[in-house]
């Protein structure tokens, strides 16, 4: 067995659709006895098929017996290789969705001759028969994991192999060096130079442009896919926490608890017009004492901005002192990049307080929007600021996006290795440490595609699919 996710050589079956009551339940079976295994439990209306010489892409319709008690009736979709998701022999059997016919079926089919799929083992083998290359094969969790429309997007242009097919041509044109490189070491004794050190700077020189650029989209790219960091701010009491629950709420929107990746936290995300914002620490934050609250430092709160793409700053407008606020503003604005939002809240106390002491809206020359977070007042400018502060104008079908972790830590250590071949030309170092440099460069990038894989490479990426998938 060459990774811990593949059944060699044997035929596998899993449920392909959520398991428990559904109108209609998918089951797949993929591998060479995938149409003889169905064959044994599947009698189909018209007695003279066999499913084994039936074309590819029918369906037929019949009963699965188990013995002589009647399962279900169902419909079986046939592929035949190679034109097939595995690019095996498959079969997608269409039953009625009850927790007991999806079971029996199954351990029909384990009793026939084939075993569970692992978790990803359908995009394995997909990928091992070259259906389609290992980005796309991660495009394809993301595309189902993806839960909004610019998640769904990044997925999609993914999987239509976009950068990888660049990455493929510009690692063949480095192989081509490369192996000159090595014939150069083949001839060492009589100082030959096979390669030609200014075409392959050029080379070095195209690929790191296109890798800087997609290295640079990442950090777009990322936030985009897992949604918008945005961390609300400001003193105690002035109504952070109600603000939240007022955007969560008034936004008729997907909200959604979702375990935080990096730390054991509960984080809150608003979808808004198929944008995923996602409010960071605000957990931690609503399950903290007025105490607590009170001796949450400077240090904690610049954490959180580091943290997030866009700061929302809420102060209250009745119990605010306008010389310090502008002071701490203005040293907020000192110590980041990020979009600030300043956001005046309790304005229906506004009858308690003279009017003179309201803040101009441009007072800290920053956004400024007043809103009653208790009574849901003026929210809706905040949900439309938001919005406007994403730029999505680069996440088009032809532009190249990275999303993925993964490949954005392959591109970065490219670069590096890119740079030292550079380097290393233009110093005139000795050409076995230039070819050293070289396949490093070589390395990274393959393992972008898949042309360079390891087991845990594979076991990492495949593991984390679903069974069924
Ligand atoms: P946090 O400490 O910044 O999270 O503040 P909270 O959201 O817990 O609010 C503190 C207090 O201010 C609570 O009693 C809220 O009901 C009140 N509050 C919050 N927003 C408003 C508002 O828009 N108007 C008024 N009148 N009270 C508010």
């Amino acid at each position: 067995m060459i990774y811990n996710n593949i059944n060699d050589n044997k035929t596998i079956c899993a449920l392909a659709t959520p398991p428990g009551i559904s109108a209609i339940s998918i089951i797949r079976l993929s591998g060479k006895d995938a149409l003889h295994i169905c064959e044994k439990i599947f009698r189909p209306i018209n007695k003279k098929i066999k499913l084994s010489k039936v074309k590819s892409h029918t369906v037929h319709f019949g009963p699965i017996y188990d013995g002589s008690d009647l399962i279900d009736h169902v419909l079986v979709s046939v592929f035949k290789e190679p034109k097939s998701y595995t690019g095996e022999n498959s079969v997608e059997i269409s039953c009625h969705g009850s927790f007991y016919i999806q079971q029996k079926i199954i351990e029909l089919l384990i009793d026939n001759g084939a075993i569970m799929a692992k978790p990803g083992e359908y995009t394995l083998r997909a990928f091992l028969n070259n259906k389609f290359d290992l980005s796309q094969a991660e495009a394809v969790a993301d595309l189902i994991a993806s839960d909004s429309k610019l998640s769904h997007d990044l997925a999609l242009q993914q999987m239509k192999g976009n950068y990888s097919n660049k990455i493929k041509e510009l690692r063949q044109k480095l192989i081509n060096f490369a192996s000159l490189i090595e014939l150069e070491l083949d001839f060492a004794d009589e100082d030959v130079e096979f390669a030609d050190r200014t075409k392959l700077l050029e080379l070095l020189s195209d690929i790191k442009n296109e890798i800087t650029y997609l290295i640079k989209s990442f950090s777009l790219g990322n936030v985009l896919k897992n949604g918008i960091p945005v961390t609300i701010i400001g003193k105690p009491n002035v109504g952070k926490s109600t603000l939240l629950n007022a955007l969560l709420n008034e936004e008729k929107a997907i909200t959604s608890k979702i375990p935080g990746t990096t730390r054991d936290i509960i984080e809150d995300t608003l979808i808004i017009n198929g944008i995923c914002f996602r409010f960071i620490d605000t957990a931690g934050l609503k399950k903290t004492t007025k105490n607590e609250i009170e001796s949450i430092g400077i240090k904690k709160t610049y954490q959180k901005i580091e943290q997030a793409e866009i700061i929302l700053y809420v102060f209250d407008i009745c119990n605010t002192n306008l010389q310090e606020l502008k002071k701490e503003i203005n040293e907020l604005k000192e110590k980041t990049t990020k979009k600030i939002i300043i956001i005046g809240n309790k304005i229906d106390k506004l009858v308690e307080i003279p009017i003179r002491q309201l803040p101009d809206k441009n007072f800290v020359e920053l956004e400024t929007i007043f809103i009653s977070a208790k009574r849901k007042e003026n929210i809706n400018f905040i949900t439309d600021s938001l919005l406007k502060s994403v730029n999505t104008k680069n996440i088009t079908k032809d532009n190249v996006v990275v999303s993925n972790a993964r490949h954005y830590e392959a591109l970065s250590k490219t670069l590096k290795a890119i740079q030292n071949v550079e380097t290393g030309i233009n110093n005139n170092i000795y050409t076995e440490l230039l070819d050293v440099d070289l396949r490093d460069a070589l390395h990274y990038l393959g393992e972008i595609t898949g042309q360079v894989t390891d087991n845990e490479i594979l076991n990492n990426i495949f593991g984390k699919f679903c069974i069924g998938k």
